[in-house]
């Protein structure tokens, strides 16, 4: 693991997210009916900060919301068991857009859009800034992608390490050890943010 003064290597600029975040708002609103409000549900913690630029991006009228919830494990391996600690209402018959960091394994996405989906809102979509295919454990469709990377632990943009990073405006990744050998501190939450 590095140490405090490690600093992390650069993997996109702001500049470049910022360009692909507008992308992103125009293709959903090209996908929205038009008579429907968009409704972003941010998950929490790390997709505050996409949430936030996302949001403003749009040229049309937006509503928002949060959800919050963590899958636990040992190490960087997801026990695949998901705890509820914020969860959305109000959904149904409406045009949602679930809005994360980063989709790793698939557990956490692949349970807000189950529980979401049993509110039966009208459309649902996810939408995360990374994606990291090659880490998947279960199949989950993302609909809006910003950038897919190798197995790598990033940080910054929201995304943390053990609640550092999250305010860099960039995306950096932490190491060169591929995310899968490394070792979290005992007890620690994998995906909790
Ligand atoms: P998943 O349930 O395994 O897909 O985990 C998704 C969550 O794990 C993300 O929302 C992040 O909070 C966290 N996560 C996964 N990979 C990284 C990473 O490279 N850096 C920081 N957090 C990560
Ligand atoms: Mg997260």
């Amino acid at each position: 693991m590095p140490g405090d003064d490690t600093a992390p290597a650069l993997l996109f600029s702001a500049d470049q997210i910022q360009r692909r975040v507008t992308e992103i708002a125009h293709a959903i609103e090209n996908d929205a009916p038009p008579d429907k409000t968009i409704h972003l549900i941010g998950v929490l913690t790390g997709g505050f900060v996409f949430l936030a630029d996302l949001l403003r991006a749009f040229s049309r009228p937006v509503t928002m919301d949060f959800a919050r919830c963590s899958s636990y494990g040992s190490g960087t391996v997801s026990s695949g068991s998901v705890v509820w600690s914020l969860e959305p209402r109000d959904v149904r018959g409406r045009y949602v857009v679930v809005v994360d960091d980063i989709v790793d394994s698939g557990t956490t996405m692949r349970e807000i859009r189950t529980r979401l989906g049993e509110q039966r809102p009208s459309h649902l979509r996810a939408a995360c800034l990374l994606d990291k295919p090659s880490r998947r454990r279960c199949d989950v469709s993302v609909e809006f992608v910003g950038f897919a990377i190798d197995d790598l632990f990033v940080v910054g943009y929201g995304l943390d390490h053990a609640e550092r990073y999250r305010h860099l405006p960039y995306i950096a990744r932490l190491d060169a050890e591929p995310a899968s050998t490394r070792k979290a501190p005992a007890g620690a939450a994998t995906a909790a943010g």
